[in-house]
C-alpha cells in the first residue's frame, strides 16, 4: 500500500474549506479556549439564581456557539489524522486537541447542575422565547427526575472520568494490542492472520478450506482473552443496571433508551419480530449460499460468502459519479446538486493508503459541508458505500440550514435511515436502467448480503444477545465467559435453526464487536433500515409527494422523536407494519438470487 504522502491530490479531500491552514486552526483553537473561559466567568454561579428567561436564552446561545466552534476545531484535526493514523505528529496533534475539548466540557459542566436548581416554569419560558432551544432544555427537563443529589452527581462525574470507559478500554487493548494470531496452514501453504485480515478477507474467502481453517484458528485464538473481556463486559452491564436503579428508571432498558427518545416497546418489537419473521428468509439465504457455492454443508464460517460466485463488477470513478447522480435524480435538484458538489469540490477522500482508517464514514459540522472518508477499490460495493455516506452527508447538510449544533442530529434510532435509504435508491436505479438480466441478480446479491445481511442480521443477532445479557444481569445473575458464549450460541441457534451448522467458535462472536459498550446501539441499524426501506417502497409507489415528505423529514434534524420523524415521512412505526414489509422485501431479494 502507498504512503499517505504518495497519494494523488485528486484522490484526497480538501480540508481547507474548514480552515485554510494549521495556523488558522490554531488561532481558532486558542479563541475557543478564551471563549470557554469567558463563558465560565460570565455564567458560573449566575445561572442557578437567575429569574430571567432572556438571560437563560442568551446563555444557551453562547453554549451552542461553543459547541459549534468546538466541533469545527476538532474535526479539522481529526479528519487530517484519520487518513494517516501512523503519523506521530498528527496523532499527537489529535490528542492535544481532544484534551483541549475535554477540558472545556469539564469546565462548563457546572451549567447543567445549575439549571437543575431553576423552576421548570422558567425553563419553559426560555423555550417559548427561543424555539431552537427546545431540544436542549427539553432533554434537561426529561432527565431531571432521574438526577441524584448534587454531591452524588459530582462523585459520579469524577468516577466516570476515571473508570466509566474502562470496560471498553480493556476490550480495545485486548483486541488491538494484546491479541495476536499465528499463521495458519492449508495444503502446506502458510497464511498470515490478523483480526482485520480475518474480518475483511478470509471470512469471505472463496476457497472453502482456507475460509474454514482461518475461522478455526481465528476463534481458537480469540479465546485467549475470553475471560478478560467477559469480566470487563459484565462490569459494564452491571454498572448500567445499578445506575438505572439508582436513577429510578423503570428498568435498565428504559434507562438506556432515554437518550434515543424511544419507547421500550419499539425496542423489544424490533428484536422479537425480526427473530420470528426474518429467520425463515435467512435460512433460505443460507441454503442458496450452499447451492451456489456447492458446499458439502453450510457452516457458520461460510455465511459471509458473497451470494453469487460471479466476480463483482469493476467501476471507474467517473462511472461511479454517473451512477450516484443518476440514482439521486429522483430526489430533486437540491439533493442531487449536493452530491455533485461532493464530487467536484473534493468532500470525499478516495485514496487507499497505509495508516488510513478502515471502511467509510461521514463527518459533519455546523459551519462547513460534511466530509466523507472512503477506501475506494473500484468495485460495485464501493459505489453503494459512496451513496450510503452521501445519505449521511445530505442529512447533515439539509439539517444544518434550519437547525443548531444542539438539535441538528436525529436520535440514534434514526441515524442509519437516510444512508441506507440511498442504498435502496441505488439498487432500484440499477435495475431500472440496466438491460442486462444479470444486473438484477447482482443487485439482489449486493442488497441482501451487504445492505441487509450486514446491517440487519449481524447487528440484530448482537442486539438479541445483548438483551439476554441485560435481562440476566438485571435478575442478579453473575455471568462468566461460558455463560456469554452459551447465550450467543442460543441466539444463533434460534435464528439459523438446523440450516446452518454451528462450528465451534461461533459462540465467541460476541467478542468481535465494540458496539456493546455504547448502550443499545446494535438494534438501531435494523430500526433505521426499516424506516429507510418503508420510505423507499413508498417513493416507488407514490413518487414526488413521498420524496418531498422525506426531504422535509431530513430538515427536521433532531427536533422530533424517531416516531414523529418516521410519521412525517409517511411511515407509522407505532405498528409493526413497516418492519413486516421490510422483512417481506428482504425475502423478495433472496428469491431473486
Ligand atoms: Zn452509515
Amino acid at each position: 500500500m502507498v504512503k499517505r504522502s504518495e497519494v494523488r491530490v485528486e484522490d484526497t479531500w480538501d480540508l481547507s474549506h474548514i480552515f485554510s491552514s494549521l495556523a488558522e486552526q490554531e488561532l481558532a483553537q486558542n479563541k475557543l479556549q478564551d471563549d470557554a473561559a469567558d463563558f465560565v466567568s460570565r455564567y458560573r454561579g449566575q445561572i442557578e439564581s437567575t429569574t430571567s428567561a432572556e438571560f437563560l436564552v442568551e446563555s444557551w446561545r453562547d453554549l451552542e456557539q461553543l459547541i459549534s466552534d468546538g466541533t469545527e476545531v476538532a474535526s479539522y484535526i481529526f479528519l487530517d489524522y484519520s487518513v494517516d493514523m501512523i503519523n506521530q505528529e498528527k496523532m499527537r496533534r489529535n490528542m492535544t486537541t481532544n484534551n483541549v475539548i475535554s477540558k472545556i466540557f469539564s469546565d462548563i459542566s457546572f451549567y447543567e447542575s445549575e439549571l437543575e436548581k431553576l423552576p421548570e416554569e422558567l425553563i419553559r419560558k426560555a423555550i417559548e422565547l427561543e424555539a431552537g432551544s427546545a431540544k436542549f432544555f427539553g432533554d434537561h427537563l426529561r432527565e431531571r427526575p432521574h438526577r441524584l443529589s448534587a454531591a452524588s452527581e459530582q462523585l459520579l462525574t469524577a468516577l466516570n472520568g476515571a473508570t466509566g470507559s474502562l470496560p471498553e478500554q480493556i476490550y480495545d487493548s485486548a483486541k488491538f494490542a494484546d491479541l495476536s494470531f499465528p499463521d495458519f496452514q492449508v495444503n502446506g501453504k502458510k497464511y498470515p492472520l490478523s483480526f482485520a485480515s480475518y474480518e475483511e478477507y478470509y471470512w469471505m474467502h472463496a476457497d472453502t478450506g482456507i475460509r474454514r481453517e482461518a475461522f478455526r484458528v481465528f476463534s481458537e485464538n480469540l479465546a485467549k482473552y475470553r475471560n478478560t473481556i467477559a469480566t470487563g463486559y459484565y462490569s459494564h452491564v452491571k454498572q448500567d443496571v445499578i445506575l438505572a436503579e439508582k436513577r429510578s428508571y423503570e428498568n435498565v432498558f428504559t434507562y438506556l433508551l432515554q437518550d434515543q427518545q424511544v419507547e421500550e416497546s419499539l425496542y423489544h418489537r424490533q428484536i422479537d419480530v425480526t427473530m420470528d419473521k426474518l429467520a425463515p428468509h435467512m435460512r433460505k439465504y443460507a441454503q442458496k449460499l450452499g447451492e451456489n457455492w456447492q458446499l458439502d454443508r453450510v457452516t457458520y464460517a461460510d455465511l459471509k460468502l458473497p451470494p453469487l460466485r460471479e466476480k463483482s463488477i469493476s467501476v471507474s470513478r467517473e462511472k461511479a459519479e454517473q451512477l450516484v447522480l443518476g440514482a439521486l435524480e429522483i430526489m430533486g435538484d437540491e439533493y442531487r446538486d449536493l452530491a455533485k458538489r461532493a464530487f467536484e469540490e473534493r468532500w470525499m477522500d478516495f485514496a487507499e493508503n497505509e495508516g488510513k482508517s478502515t471502511g467509510g464514514f461521514c463527518s459533519s459540522t455546523m459551519n462547513t459541508h460534511p466530509y466523507i472518508l472512503l477506501n475506494w477499490t473500484g468495485q460495485m460495493p464501493d459505489v453503494f458505500t459512496i451513496i450510503h455516506e452521501l445519505g449521511h452527508a445530505a442529512q447533515a447538510e439539509i439539517s444544518r440550514k434550519t437547525n443548531n449544533a444542539l438539535n441538528a442530529s436525529p436520535s440514534l434510532y434514526f441515524i442509519e435511515a437516510p444512508s441506507t435509504f440511498n442504498e435502496t435508491l441505488m439498487s432500484q436505479y440499477l435495475i431500472r436502467t440496466s438491460k442486462d438480466p444479470d444486473v438484477e441478480r447482482m443487485v439482489a446479491a449486493q442488497m441482501s448480503s451487504n445492505t441487509y445481511y450486514h446491517n440487519f442480521v449481524t447487528h440484530f443477532l448482537e442486539a438479541h444477545w445483548q438483551r439476554e445479557v441485560y435481562r440476566a444481569v438485571a435478575a442478579d445473575q453473575a455471568l462468566t465467559a461460558d455463560d456469554l458464549d452459551q447465550l450467543f450460541l442460543d441466539t444463533l441457534q434460534d435464528f439459523w435453526g438446523d440450516d446452518v451448522e454451528m462450528t465451534p467458535g461461533a459462540e465467541r462472536t460476541w467478542m468481535r464487536q465494540p458496539h456493546y459498550y455504547r448502550g443499545l446501539y446494535s438494534y438501531t441499524y435494523s430500526a433505521g433500515l426499516t424506516v429507510a426501506t418503508a420510505v423507499s417502497l413508498r417513493i416507488e409507489k407514490e413518487g414526488q409527494a413521498a420524496v418531498q415528505d422525506w426531504l422535509d423529514t431530513l430538515a427536521l434534524g433532531g427536533r422530533k422523536t424517531p416516531l414523529e420523524l418516521a410519521r412525517n415521512a409517511g411511515v407509522d412505526i407505532s405498528t409493526d407494519k413497516p418492519l413486516c414489509d421490510t422483512i417481506a422485501y428482504i425475502g423478495s431479494l433472496i428469491d431473486r438470487l
